[in-house]
């Protein structure tokens, strides 16, 4: 079975071609950064303007890639939320027409759903990860701990109550006054973190220790690490050096990355207090593309191994992590083989929790 995706929720215009036999037959990704930047984040009505006139060439150029005529393909995927509504709208309605002028089947997807699992697409056949697995969802809109049961079961574990890790990244990265790179301002401040040989290393202390928010709570918090940011350079009369800037971008990057590692193993805790054994945590969204993170993560979880029970750490490559269409061509696909299809007048759903994937409109009392 061969799905044509869309997605369009937030800042990247995607296309991709992707078969149930785990094969990638494109995967094409515009990006709006420099449109952004100026703004200083995503402006809504720029993005979806970009999305309107970058979306048709995404398409074309998918099905080139694959070197496929567009009659050739069985279903047309696409997200159908969370996301910014007026950006959601693009994909739906390209999603919606095609499917029609076609008269193939349709089917939204959950786009937190398609992060969580692009391991199962992307592991090498003898290391896919088994139900019931953790995973950690770590994006530009959510900071989420789940219990995958099944591909449309998940119990979310941790979440954050205030800004997500992303943001955080991105709103730091700000106050930094980091150029953005092609992947926004969060990539940008790892890899101005590793521009001295010193890898990691938080020269002499010069900044006050970040603070560890909810130490003993299955639950996350990224807004005081912000404002430590914010207030330490508000503090200061004159701009400040570089030195003083790549000690505070590696100190938050530290401290970010430390939330998650603390509440990683109370999330391994709590599995074995409800009595389910999980031998993967699966680590997705944007900000798992992070080197530093990956690495730190690595460690945390040979300890947790060698001490419990074996745990193996799954991330997909970094560039399926961000946004991109394959994820979501691949979190369609058992739909589309159990026949589960959508109408064309399905909504969009711009806030939609991951424990509610399968309630109705009527049932969310829309
Ligand atoms: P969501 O998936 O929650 O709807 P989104 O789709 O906008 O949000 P993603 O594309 O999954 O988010 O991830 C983008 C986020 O990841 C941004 O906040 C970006 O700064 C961050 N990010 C990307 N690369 C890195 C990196 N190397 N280090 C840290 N953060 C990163
Ligand atoms: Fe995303």
């Amino acid at each position: 079975f061969t799905v044509l995706a869309l997605e369009s929720s937030a800042d990247d215009t995607c296309a991709a071609v992707v078969t149930s036999d785990r094969r990638i037959l494109s995967n094409v990704v515009v990006k709006q950064h420099k449109e952004h930047e100026k703004y200083g984040g995503i402006h809504p009505f720029v993005a979806i303007e970009a999305h309107q006139r970058n979306m048709p060439g995404a398409v074309r150029r998918a099905l080139d890639e694959a070197k496929m005529n567009v009659t050739d393909v069985d279903g047309i995927a696409f997200t159908r939320g969370p996301g910014m509504g007026g950006c959601l709208s693009v994909n739906a309605n390209a999603a919606k027409t095609l499917a029609a002028a076609l008269n193939k089947p349709l089917v939204g997807v959950h786009h937190m759903q398609a992060h969580a699992l692009t391991p199962l697409l992307t592991s090498p056949p003898d290391q896919i990860p088994k139900y019931p697995f953790l995973t950690l969802l770590i994006s530009g809109g959510h900071t989420l701990l789940l219990l995958a049961r099944s591909p449309t079961s998940f119990e979310t574990l941790a979440t954050t109550n205030d800004e997500s890790i992303g943001q955080t990244f991105d709103s730091v990265s700000k106050l930094l006054q980091i150029p953005w790179s092609s992947l926004g301002p969060g990539d940008a401040l790892e890899k101005f973190c590793l521009t001295s040989p010193d890898l990691h290393d938080t020269p002499p202390v010069i900044t006050p220790p970040f603070p560890r928010p909810m130490p003993k709570r299955l639950q996350f918090s990224y807004a005081c690490l912000h404002s430590h940011v914010e207030r330490y350079v508000a503090t200061k009369d004159a701009p400040l050096g570089n030195e003083e800037r790549l000690a505070l971008a590696r100190a938050f990057q530290r401290a970010a990355v430390g939330q998650l590692e603390e509440k990683v193993l109370m999330g391994l805790e709590r599995c074995q207090e409800m009595g389910v054994s999980v031998g993967h945590l699966v680590v997705s969204g944007g900000v798992a593309s992070n080197m530093f993170l990956r690495e730190r993560l690595r460690i945390c979880l040979d300890l947790f191994s060698k001490k419990h029970s074996p745990i193996r750490l799954v991330f997909p490559p970094p560039s399926l992590c961000t946004d991109n269409a394959v994820m979501i061509a691949w979190a369609s696909m058992h739909r589309f083989l159990a026949g589960d299809y959508d109408d064309y007048s399905v909504t969009l759903r711009s806030k939609w929790k991951i424990e509610d994937l399968l309630k109705t409109d009527e049932e969310l009392a829309y």
